[in-house]
């Protein structure tokens, strides 16, 4: 990149917030999938106003802009693949306000997720996205992928919370959409619009959030069983017999040994699955479904089925949850993390599926996810060092996606399609819905430089 840009660069957000040294490139140039692409300059902004004369430096020059977070995407959203800037907002991480009686808050799209779950909760306010990587994602990034979490089940993901964003948009100009009042507004919905889209079509630097009372009263149930597809009967009924938990967590044989091998905390090695269930709300109405919960189990074979009674059991359990994803990355150098979502009826066919394929490729494939959801996870783990081996990845993933999208699922339950998924999106949306898609890209973007090769193939 030529030094007069640099320069202009430096002179927006002030020299100590731009760097092209190689080994701090190095640290931007990949996120939590497998590619890397080092940006030609990274950038730290402070504020809407500096945003918006990168972007329009960066129009003016043509040059690819990818907006991040923390790193954390699953699907490569935040990964230069263009090289150009690479715009951490990072920076930008107060929590503007929280209006307790109205349950709206505003905040910058650099806040940490679990940041903002704490301050929240401390109120006696419960924002429910909670995905596995709170402890590191940013607010921003979350709206961006229209993160989806454990919670998912019973509260929705991401986008069943915003209300309002404030954009910078590709070209400079910077729009504020939505409002707080909870209801319908005359113009198109355009929080939706720009929830979800993978900073293809803005820069979010405000954020407004529907918040909901914090439940009062909870409990967390762990059901061992002795066949995964047990496991994945007893989620689908649960959910026919009317039981709304918060959390309906599944995670498979190798999950288990690989998490029990990682902490160590008393996990059954030779169980071949387990389900988390945790409800909700006012005490007697948690207690009714906790008892429904264990019935199900048991009628579906579960050979232990124990409620956590301290928070230190729960913290345990939970701890097991979130560690799986590092849990695993111990087993293989690469593991691509797929969130291919079904309907829940389906959760049994799709768990047999997942089984064929990892069998017909000679591939080594784990369960664990969101099953409440229908969303299984399954997480290929594999070495990327291995051309062999990556290339039945990659066909065994496509027949994946085939098959979820003829059971009427989705590619992305949660984490988005960035580069990795960009060549399957239209098996989902068709060739119209496609061509939608791109002409609203276009016309807010003609030049492509906002997240360039991410959600569309070139
Ligand atoms: C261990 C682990 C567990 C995970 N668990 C979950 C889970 O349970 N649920 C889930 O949904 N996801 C999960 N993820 C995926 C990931 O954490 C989420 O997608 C998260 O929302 C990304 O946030 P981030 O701040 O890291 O964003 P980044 O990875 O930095 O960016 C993600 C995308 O958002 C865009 N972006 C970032 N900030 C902005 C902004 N302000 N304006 C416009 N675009 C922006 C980027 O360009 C990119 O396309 C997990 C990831 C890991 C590594």
């Amino acid at each position: 990149m030529e030094e007069m840009i640099i320069d202009r660069l430096r002179a927006i957000v002030g020299p100590s917030n731009v760097t092209t040294e190689y080994e701090d490139l190095l640290c931007y140039a990949y996120d939590a999938t497998f590619r890397e692409s080092l940006p030609a300059v990274v950038v730290k902004p402070r504020s809407t106003e500096e945003i918006s004369l990168i972007m329009r430096l960066a129009n003016e020059y043509k040059i690819p802009v990818v907006p991040r977070g923390a790193g954390t995407g699953l699907s490569g959203g935040s990964v230069p693949l263009k090289g150009g800037i690479c715009l951490v907002l990072t920076r930008l991480n107060r929590i503007l306000s929280i209006d307790k009686e109205n349950r709206v808050a505003v905040v910058e799209p650099g806040v940490i997720t679990d940041d903002f779950h704490a301050v929240t909760e401390q109120m006696g306010l419960f924002y429910p996205p909670d995905p596995a990587s709170g402890k590191t994602s940013t607010m921003g990034g979350n709206i961006a992928e229209c993160a989806g979490g454990a919670r998912g089940v019973k509260y929705g993901v991401t986008k069943d919370y915003v209300l309002g964003l404030e954009v910078v948009l590709p070209q400079g100009d910077v729009i504020t959409v939505g409002n707080p009042i909870d209801g319908e507004t005359g113009d198109y919905d355009y929080p939706l619009l720009f929830t979800g889209s993978e900073g293809t079509l803005g820069i979010i630097t405000k954020i407004m959030v529907r918040l909901i009372p914090l439940p009062p009263y909870k409990e967390t149930v762990l059901a061992i069983y002795d066949q995964l597809e047990a496991a994945g009967e007893t989620v689908s009924t649960m959910i026919k017999q009317g039981v709304i938990p918060t959390t309906l967590e599944i995670a498979d044989h190798a999950t288990i040994n690989a998490v029990e091998n990682y902490l160590a905390i008393g996990l059954p090695t030779d169980a071949q699955a387990f389900l988390l269930i945790e409800v909700d709300g006012i005490k007697d109405e948690v207690v009714r479904q906790i008892a429904i919960v264990e019935e199900t189990c048991r009628r579906f074979g579960a050979v232990s089925i124990k409620v956590a009674r301290t928070k230190e059991e729960i913290d345990k359990l939970w701890l097991a949850r979130r560690s799986i994803s590092g849990a695993c990355g111990k087993i293989s150098p690469t593991k691509i993390s797929e969130d291919a979502t079904v309907p829940r009826s389906k959760i049994p066919e799709m768990i047999k599926k997942v089984r064929e394929i990892a069998e017909k490729y000679g591939i080594k494939m784990v369960i664990f996810g969101h099953a409440g959801d229908g969303n299984l996870h399954p997480n290929v783990l594999t070495d990327k060092r291995n051309k062999e081996e990556m290339a039945r990845v990659e066909e065994a993933v496509a027949e994946l996606f085939q098959a979820t999208v003829e059971m009427g699922g989705t590619l992305s339950g949660e984490h988005g399609i960035g580069y990795m998924k960009a060549p399957f999106l239209k098996w989902e949306t068709g060739e119209t819905g496609y061509q939608v898609m791109k002409a609203i890209k276009k016309q807010l973007d003609p030049h492509n430089i906002l997240n360039p090769g991410k959600m569309f193939t070139d």
